[in-house]
C-alpha cells in the first residue's frame, strides 16, 4: 500500500481485502461482487488474483479506477477456472498516493512459486523493515507494505507459507488485515491489536472466504461465520480452514472510527450492526446535546442513520435538506484542500424549499479538519435557514491515525487544540455539539478497553518507533 512519510514518520492507507478458496465456485466472479461491496473502503484502485488452487500460474487483473472500471464485463470472470482468488480496492492518499505501480493485489514469483498479497492496514515499523533489507540489497517496486511482507517471507527458510508467515509475522508492528496466497491457500492474518477489521463466512456448498466487512459475504450469498481473532492467522485450503495464534492478540483495539465512519451500514463488527450502532449515538447525541430546533437533517451518506435518532429521539421532524450527488467521489480522496473544498460544493446541495425560513440541526458523523462543516454552514444559509446547529455523532478528533485511516496531521485537525466555542466561530454554527466518548462507547454496547479511540483520546496502542 503506498504511504506518505508525514512529519511524526506517519505512513498512511487504508483499503478493502477479501478472498477465499472453494472447489466448483466462480471464485474470480465472487471475488469482484466483494469488491463492489467493499468500493466504500477505496476508491483509487481494483484487483483480482485467482488461480486453480494447485500452484500453477496465477491469473491477476488490476488497474487504478472502481471496481466497475476495472472489471467492466464481470461476467467474464465467471469463464476463469479457479478456486482460490484474492481482492482488493484501494484508498490513497496524497498526490503518489496515485501511483498506478501501488495497486493490489501484489504478484511477485519467489522460490515456491507465486504470491499474492492484499494488504489492509499500515505498518508503524515499515521504514526501518524496508532499511534493513535494502542493505541487505533487496529491490523494491513499490512503496507498499504488502511487498515488505513478500520480501520478508521469500527470505524465510520455511516450506510452507504459513511456516514463513509465522516467524515473519511477529516482526511486523502496526496495523494489518493481510490476505494472501501461494496459489495453493488463501490466507488471513489479523494484526495483535486487531486494528482492522476481517471477517470469516462459509461458501454455499463448500469453502470459505474472509472480507474486511460482513456486507461482502451478503452480496456473495456467504454466510458469516465469525470475526478473526487478534494475532490469529486462518488458512484456506482444499482441507478446510485452519486457525492459529501467531501474535499474542490479547490487547484488542478495534478502530472505533470505523463504526462512526468507515464502514458500510450493513456491515456488523464484533456483533454490532453499523447502522443500528450510527442511529443509537444519534439519539445519545441529542439526549446530550438538546437545541430548540424545527427540523433534523444528516449530511447524505454517512450521518443519515445518526441524524434519524436524533430526530426520533428529539421529537423532531427529520427531513432530507441535503441532496448529494452520488457521481462524485469521497471528497476525502481530493489529495488538495483545494479540491477537497470544491468537492464539497459539487457533492453537496441544500433544498431551498425545507430549510428556507427553519432553525436547522444538522448531524454529520465527524469534523476533521472542519472543511465540509464551513461548506455545510454556507450552504444551509444561502439556502435560508435562519439557524444551523451542528451535532457531531462522535468525539472531537484531536490525534492523527497511525493504523491506517486517513487523518492529517494533527495541527489540521480543526479539533486540536481548540475549544468547542472557537470551532462554532471557525466553522460559522450557531452551536455545536458532540457526543461524548462515554455516549458513543454505550451506542456500541463493547468494552471501551476493546475499541481503539486514539484519534479522540490521544491515547495510543502503540506509537511509531
Ligand atoms: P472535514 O471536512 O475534514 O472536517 O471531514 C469531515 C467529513 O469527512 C465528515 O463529513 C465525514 O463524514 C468525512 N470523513 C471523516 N473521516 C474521513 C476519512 N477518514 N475519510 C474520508 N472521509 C472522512
Amino acid at each position: 500500500m503506498h504511504y506518505e512519510v508525514t512529519g511524526a514518520g506517519k505512513l498512511r492507507e487504508a483499503c478493502g481485502v477479501c478472498g477465499g478458496f472453494a472447489e466448483n465456485q466462480p471464485l474470480a466472479f465472487l471475488t469482484c461482487f466483494a469488491l463492489y461491496a467493499l468500493q466504500h473502503r477505496g476508491q483509487e484502485s481494483a484487483g483480482i488474483v485467482a488461480g486453480p488452487g494447485d500452484g500453477r500460474k496465477l491469473w491477476i487483473k488490476r488497474s487504478m479506477g472502481l471496481v466497475s472500471d476495472v472489471f467492466p464485463d464481470s461476467a467474464d470472470l465467471k469463464g476463469i477456472v479457479c478456486k482460490l482468488a484474492v481482492g482488493h480496492v484501494r484508498y490513497a492518499y496524497g498526490s503518489d498516493g496515485r501511483d498506478p505501480e501501488n495497486t493490489q493485489p501484489l504478484k511477485l514469483r519467489y522460490r515456491h512459486g507465486e504470491l499474492a498479497i492484499a494488504h489492509n492496514g499500515h505498518l508503524l515499523n515499515a521504514i526501518e523493515l524496508r532499511a534493513e533489507l535494502e542493505k541487505e540489497g533487496a529491490i523494491f517496486q513499490t512503496d507498499t507494505d504488502s511487498e515488505l511482507l513478500a520480501h520478508m517471507v521469500a527470505r524465510q527458510g520455511s516450506e510452507s507459507l504459513e511456516e514463513a508467515l509465522a516467524q515473519v509475522v511477529p516482526r511486523l508492528k502496526g496495523a494489518y488485515a493481510f490476505v494472501i496466497t501461494d496459489g495453493k491457500k488463501v490466507v488471513g492474518l489479523r494484526d495483535g491489536f486487531g486494528f482492522r477489521p476481517l471477517s470469516l463466512a462459509a461458501l454455499e456448498g463448500e469453502g470459505y472466504y474472509l472480507a474486511s466487512e460482513t456486507c461482502a459475504f451478503d452480496t456473495i450469498g456467504a454466510t458469516f461465520i465469525r470475526d478473526l481473532e487478534p494475532g490469529e492467522m486462518i488458512v484456506l485450503d482444499e482441507n478446510g480452514i485452519h486457525s492459529s495464534q501467531v501474535v499474542n492478540g490479547k490487547c484488542e483495539n478495534l478502530c472505533i472510527f470505523e463504526y462512526v465512519y468507515l464502514a458500510r451500514p450493513d456491515s456488523n463488527m464484533k456483533g454490532v450492526n453499523v447502522h443500528l450502532a450510527r442511529r443509537e449515538m444519534g439519539r445519545r447525541l441529542a439526549r446530550e446535546h438538546p437545541v430548540d430546533a424545527d427540523i433534523v437533517s444528516g449530511v447524505p451518506d454517512s450521518s443519515i442513520a445518526a441524524a434519524s435518532g436524533y430526530a426520533e429521539q428529539a421529537g423532531l421532524p427529520y427531513e432530507m435538506a441535503l441532496v448529494k450527488n452520488r457521481y462524485i467521489g469521497r471528497t476525502f480522496i481530493k489529495p488538495t484542500q483545494k479540491m477537497r473544498e470544491e468537492g464539497v460544493d459539487l457533492k453537496l446541495n441544500a433544498v431551498n424549499k425545507i430549510v428556507d425560513g427553519k432553525r436547522v440541526v444538522l448531524v454529520d458523523d465527524s469534523i476533521v479538519r472542519g472543511t465540509t462543516s464551513l461548506k455545510l454552514i454556507r450552504i444551509m444559509r444561502r439556502a435560508g435557514a435562519t439557524e444551523v446547529h451542528l451535532r457531531i455523532s462522535s468525539p472531537p478528533v484531536i490525534g492523527s491515525c497511525y493504523y491506517g485511516i486517513d487523518t492529517p496531521d494533527r495541527e489540521d485537525l480543526i479539533a486540536y487544540n481548540r475549544s468547542i466555542d472557537e470551532i462554532a466561530r471557525l466553522t460559522g454554527a450557531d452551536s455545536i455539539g458532540y457526543l461524548s466518548m462515554e455516549e458513543l462507547i454505550a451506542s456500541l454496547d463493547l468494552p471501551a478497553d476493546k475499541l481503539c479511540r486514539a484519534c479522540f483520546s490521544g491515547d495510543y496502542p502503540i506509537l511509531p518507533a
